[in-house]
Parts: C-alpha cells; sequence; structure tokens
C-alpha cells in the first residue's frame, strides 16, 4: 500500500528541506508542486508558461492545472510506494482530491506533518535568501552569506533574489498562506492525521522530532 506523507506550513517554514530528508529516510520520491512549476517553466512548457505569472506575484496556480500535474507525478514508477508530499495541498480542494488519488492509486495519505514557524521568522528567512544564477547555489544574508557580496562562493556568478523572495511578493505569499492553506491544518486534526512539530528549532532537531513524531505511523 502507497504511503504519502503532507508536509505543510507556510512558506519559509522548511517544507522543502524537511521533506527531502524525509524522502530519503522513507525510500520514496520527495514531490515539491513548487520544484516541478519551475522546472517547467525553466522549459519554457505550456504549464510553464502560465504558472509564472502566478508565482511571481505570489499567487496560487489554479487548482485545476496543479491537481493534474501532481497526478501525474504521482502515477509514475517511481512513486509506487508512495511519496513525501511538499507544497501540495495548498487548497480544500487540493486536500480532497489528494485524498481520492490516494485511494485510486490503492494508497493513503498517513500522516501530515505541520511545520509551526512565526510569521517575523518566516519574512527574515525568506527576504534573507539570495540564489546564484549560474546553479542555483543558495545563500542567505544572516545565516548563510557569500564570502563575496553579491557573488557565488562556488562559481563567481551573480547572486540574484528570486522573484518570489522579495519582500513585497513575501507579504502576498503569507496571506495567500493564511486565507487559502491555513485552514487545512483543522481539516487534518479532525482526521487525525496531523502531527505538530516546531519548526524554529535548528534543521537537525526539526528532523528527529519529525522522525519520533512519524514512528508508528507508517507501519
Ligand atoms: P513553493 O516553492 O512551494 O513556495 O511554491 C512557489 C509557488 O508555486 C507558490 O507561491 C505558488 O505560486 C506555486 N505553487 C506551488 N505549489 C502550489 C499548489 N499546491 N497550488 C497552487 N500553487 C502552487
Amino acid at each position: 500500500m502507497r504511503s504519502y506523507v503532507v508536509l505543510l506550513g507556510p512558506p519559509g517554514a522548511g517544507k522543502g528541506t524537511q521533506a527531502s530528508r524525509l524522502s530519503q529516510r522513507l525510500g520514496v520520491p520527495h514531490v515539491s508542486s513548487g520544484d516541478l512549476f519551475r522546472e517547467h517553466i525553466k522549459s519554457q512548457t505550456d504549464l510553464g508558461k502560465l504558472a509564472e505569472g502566478y508565482m511571481s506575484c505570489g499567487q496560487l496556480v489554479p487548482d485545476e492545472v496543479t491537481i493534474a500535474m501532481i497526478r501525474e507525478r504521482l502515477s509514475r514508477a517511481d512513486s509506487a510506494q508512495g511519496a513525501v508530499l511538499d507544497g501540495f495541498p495548498r487548497t480544500p480542494a487540493q486536500a480532497d482530491t489528494l485524498g481520492r488519488l490516494a485511494g485510486e492509486l490503492d494508497g493513503a495519505v498517513r500522516a501530515v506533518v505541520y511545520l509551526r514557524v512565526p510569521d517575523a521568522k518566516l519574512v527574515e528567512r525568506l527576504t534573507g535568501r539570495w540564489t546564484c544564477r549560474a546553479q542555483g547555489h543558495i545563500y542567505h544574508s544572516r545565516n548563510h552569506p557569500p564570502k563575496a557580496a553579491g557573488r557565488c562562493d562556488l562559481d563567481g556568478s551573480e547572486l540574484i533574489q528570486r522573484d518570489d523572495d522579495k519582500v513585497e511578493t513575501v507579504t502576498r505569499r503569507l496571506g495567500v498562506y493564511r486565507e487559502q492553506t491555513e485552514k487545512l491544518i483543522e481539516h487534518y486534526r479532525n482526521a487525525g492525521l496531523l502531527l505538530e512539530i516546531d519548526g524554529t528549532q535548528p534543521e537537525l532537531a526539526v528532523a528527529g522530532s519529525v522522525m519520533a513524531a512519524l514512528k508508528g505511523r507508517l507501519d
């Protein structure tokens, strides 16, 4: 039976980092809707061109499009044991679809890991993030600054800020999270699936708390 674990939390809570660790521990793919959209944008597919407009201003890509993309991803052979989902679902309609889709694929959502982080910390984390133009190496103005200002330590290329990490867009992304995604916390709590984790701890401590909370849930 396929097991799906969902990472839930606001942008900047550390979902990507923890989902990547967890997928290695569980031996199932890390499926990030944001990364899938970014790949489409890079290859300039029709889906990428459509998603880009929404993403650059911090809005959600419409459900229909997002759901079709995730359905295709979860049907691939590498997801035969399940997946760790990062950034999906983000709306009640997406959560309903995921429940149905998991059933169709003879699986179930086994746990929803909710990373709790206060707003002030999220803004600091997101707006301080800089990405190298050449290869996407990630820096943070406070937590992981480059040796020379504005230049990548590894390849010397210019550091740029992702459009959706600019202050105005970050504020909009947090607003969208409050309006559309936060209600999923209650939904999954009522379903008995929610595991609440303090996302302000150091990365390794968060990973330890996640593994401890998942114990017994995936057998
Ligand atoms: P992320 O990397 O998860 O922060 O996602 C970056 C952007 O991709 C979001 O701000 C949305 O514009 C879009 N996106 C990612 N996942 C979803 C989703 N499940 N539903 C709608 N839009 C999404």
